[in-house]
């Protein structure tokens, strides 16, 4: 096989430091993964790699977030990781950032301590009061996780105020919604991201209900404002900020074009939950290890995925009212729920919707308040892990020749370079004309069958999958 190091720069990775952990929620994507852990070797080599491969890039300074499982399990080889990368840092003039996704049951005084010195950002995973914990995040045991839960996040939120809640909204749960968000400012949370788990949530009287509690949020969120204490809602924030400002969104998130997600062996896929499909699917979406680097043509679909292939929820894209809001959803749950990772869930649709006029309405509100400069303000203030990563999005992608080889129509002249490089590799090759023909099918508007190309029903209510204790 073919495989290209350094020239394609990933500036973001996203490490399983462990596929264990000590919690047994019942949604989390990662109970799928072997409990195995990253080696103390393996971890220091995905520094390297990260350093490595983005050695021509500008990009700078690098991120790696440690994610499992739960990464605190393994709070050793964290260690050593951040600690090997101050020894890397000179010699390639760059430094990297970290960040821990963590579900707060194992923090210790020794490890905040660790934390605060070296500036690690917090993502603390929580779903709401304890009512609503105790449906999907217990022990393994089964016995209640939410006082040790809240403990943790007391005494993280002590040295982080500006931790970030991140809940799983359910169909479950999403009925107390607004309450969870109370509860959660209450304990002490100023920046909280609910995130749907879309597959779960299906049916008109759901949708209707998830209206409800996103709206009784909004309007806890500006009474609060209207006393000068702001609470920042991960998609009244973003998406106001979207609104107000008219941004483009071309992709959700970086998956496999500036995002990389790292297995516990050193294997790389699009990102973190491309990892867990390993098990099943793991040939499919490896795109490489970090001793051998990234195999481009494995790659190639994911970097040329924006917008314009996406295939559209009800109606295509660009008719869609919600076409100037949504960034096209996370293709990883696509690929799980309708089996290809273009073809949106139709509950994309819904939730774009809802909150798209959440947010017109939230700006309204303040405008005639005449708060709005207050609002200005305060959504500067998101963290960065509420930012979108389109600031990664531009990748480094150094000029590449096209001598004569001729592929599919819709591929660039930089495509074709990579192509040319790695046309060695019979089996890649055959993945990405799949992709090629895949594309050219769905171009075909005048062909009524390609909402339907590859698509499986969304799996219900029941599906154990989801967005996981600890999503990006
Ligand atoms: S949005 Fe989905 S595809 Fe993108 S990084 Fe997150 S889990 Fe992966
Ligand atoms: S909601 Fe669906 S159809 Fe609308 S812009 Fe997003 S992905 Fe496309």
């Amino acid at each position: 096989m073919c495989l290209i190091q350094a020239r394609w720069h990933v500036p973001y990775a996203v490490v399983y430091l462990t596929g264990a952990c000590n919690l047994g929620c019942s949604y989390c994507f990662a109970n799928r993964l072997p409990p195995r852990h990253m080696s103390r070797r393996t971890g220091e080599r995905v520094v390297e790699w990260l350093f490595e491969n983005s050695r021509d890039g500008k990009e700078d300074p690098l991120i790696l977030s440690f994610f499992g499982g739960e990464p605190l399990l393994r709070f050793s080889i964290l260690r050593c990781m951040v600690e090997f990368s101050d020894r890397l840092s000179d010699r390639y003039g760059k430094r990297i950032v970290f960040s821990v996704t963590t579900n707060g049951t194992l923090i210790t005084g020794e490890i905040l301590d660790f934390l605060e010195a070296r500036q690690i950002a917090v993502l603390f995973s929580v779903d709401g009061d304890r009512r609503t914990n105790d449906m999907h995040r217990n022990f393994k045991n089964g016995s209640s996780a939410a006082e040790t839960i809240y403990a943790g996040a007391r005494s993280v939120l002590e040295r982080f105020p500006k931790v970030a809640a991140r809940m799983t909204v359910t169909r479950d749960n999403l009925h107390r919604l607004a309450d969870n968000i109370r509860f959660l400012h209450r304990l002490g949370f100023r920046f909280i991201s609910p995130c749907p788990a879309l597959e779960t949530i299906t049916g008109h009287k759901a949708w209707e209900e998830f209206d409800r509690q996103c709206r009784r949020a909004a309007e806890y969120v500006i009474r609060n404002a209207l006393d000068g204490d702001y609470l920042h809602l991960h998609f009244l924030d973003n998406g106001i900020d979207q609104l107000v400002h008219k941004r483009a969104v071309d992709v959700a998130c970086g998956a496999g074009k500036t995002i990389v997600g790292i297995d516990t062996n050193g294997d790389i896929y699009p990102c973190h939950r491309f990892v867990s499909y390993a098990p099943n699917d793991g040939k499919r979406f490896r795109l490489g290890n970090i001793h051998d680097g990234i195999d481009p043509v494995r790659a190639l679909p994911f970097r040329r995925y924006d917008r314009s292939n996406v295939l559209g929820c009800y109606t295509r894209c660009r008719e869609c009212p919600a076409n100037d809001f949504c960034a096209g959803g996370c293709i990883a749950l696509y690929h799980e729920t309708t089996g290809n990772f273009l073809a949106p869930l139709v509950q994309q649709q819904k939730l774009m919707s809802v909150w798209q006029e959440i947010c017109a309405e939230t700006v309204d509100c303040f405008k005639q308040r005449g708060k709005f400069a207050f609002l200005l303000e305060q959504i500067k203030l998101k963290p960065k892990s509420f930012l979108p990563l389109r600031i990664y999005l531009k990748t480094g992608l150094s000029d590449f020749p096209a001598p004569g080889y001729s592929p599919p129509g819709f591929v660039s002249k930089e495509d074709q370079g990579w192509l040319i490089e790695a046309g060695s590799d019979g089996e890649s090759r055959k993945n990405w004309e799949s992709f090629g023909r895949f594309q050219t099918r769905c171009g075909n508007e005048s062909d009524p069958s390609w909402r339907n190309t590859g698509r499986r029903r969304p799996r219900g209510a029941s599906t154990p999958s989801g967005g996981s204790a600890s999503t990006a």
